[in-house]
């Protein structure tokens, strides 16, 4: 079997096209640019990474973006900025960066029209009932779009999905189910993970465990979607090891796969946001 490792480097670059000639297109419209803001407190490096390459990415298609750093000293200070940041008309779309240090007391306090990561439990039941203005958490819709390049048809498609956190595993088995396919749903209790993965054609893994998918408890010909994200003997790794390449059909890499898509989405979330709130059809995307 020969083993494909297809990295989504090409589709980011077909979604940051369209994300930039929608951007032109509200601006000739409406005279404005869409604008997402980010608030993130302390100093996680890897969450500084992923903020910085969220802000950058946004500015390269045109869009406006910010960072809020939060006092970690003055949780009183979150609530007081996200009611700001909810009454402002010139702000479509706003997240907080998790993990946060700061305790919440009143939940994430984001309008769902906001709540361009999905955040809030308004949000992910909107999501639930499939309402036409509804977002799916940013990583779990670039998984979709990943499927969809792949040329995957979800329905009639045996998925295994590792990992049921609430903004990846638990959210990405209910659309994966919504859209027709069949969804194994394993965790940390999972008793046989390599006899529950055995029949799934699509292997999905979010856990963050190094080496969690190898070639001893795979099937011939299975596809891996990678989303772990380890760091080992300094080097970024995923859930998947390197032995996979003599049983698995494609592999998605880390660094290069599942991540920049992560990102790419937030992005298209914010425009979508942008459109709906000016009175505008939501736009469609397309991953060709
Ligand atoms: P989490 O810690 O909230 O959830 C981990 C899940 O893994 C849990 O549901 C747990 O039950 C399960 N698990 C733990 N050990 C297991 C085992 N031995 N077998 C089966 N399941 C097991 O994590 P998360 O926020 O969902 O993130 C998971 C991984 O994905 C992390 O490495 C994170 O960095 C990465 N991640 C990547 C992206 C991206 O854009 N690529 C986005 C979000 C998260």
């Amino acid at each position: 079997m020969t083993c494909q490792i297809i990295g989504s480097k090409k589709l980011v670059e077909v979604l940051k096209q369209q994300a930039k000639q929608k951007v032109e297109e509200i601006n000739k419209k409406l005279g404005i640019k869409p604008s997402l803001t980010i608030l993130m407190a302390g100093d996680n490096p890897a969450s500084v990474s992923y903020v910085t390459k969220k802000i950058e990415l946004a500015r390269e298609c045109g869009m406006n973006s910010e960072i809020i750093y939060l006092d970690e000293n003055n949780p009183q200070e979150y609530d007081k900025i996200t009611t700001e940041l909810n009454n402002n008309k010139n702000i479509n779309g706003f997240m907080l960066q998790l993990p946060c240090p700061i305790e919440l007391k009143n939940g994430f306090n984001i309008n769902t029209e906001k709540d361009v990561d999905c955040l809030t439990e308004t949000t992910y039941k909107k999501m639930l009932a499939e309402d036409k203005t509804s977002f799916a958490p940013c990583t779990p819709l670039g998984i979709l779009r990943y499927l969809e390049f792949l040329g995957i048809e979800i329905s009639g498609t045996n998925f295994a999905m590792i990992g049921k956190s609430r903004l990846v595993g638990k959210p990405l088995f209910e659309l994966l189910l919504n859209k027709g396919g069949t969804v194994t749903l394993c965790h940390s209790k999972t008793k046989d993970l390599a006899k529950s993965i055995s029949t799934a054609d699509v292997v999905i893994s979010a856990v963050g465990k190094a080496g969690l998918l190898n070639k001893d408890n795979i099937q011939e010909g299975q596809i891996l979607i990678d989303v772990g994200i380890n760091k080992v003997d300094g080097k970024l790794c995923g859930d998947v090891a390197k032995n996979v390449e003599e049983k698995a059909s494609i592999i998605s890499p880390v660094p290069g796969g599942i991540g920049p898509l992560t990102v790419m989405s937030l992005i298209t979330n914010t425009i979508d946001v942008c459109y709906m709130q000016n009175g505008l059809e939501r736009p469609e995307w397309s991953v060709k």
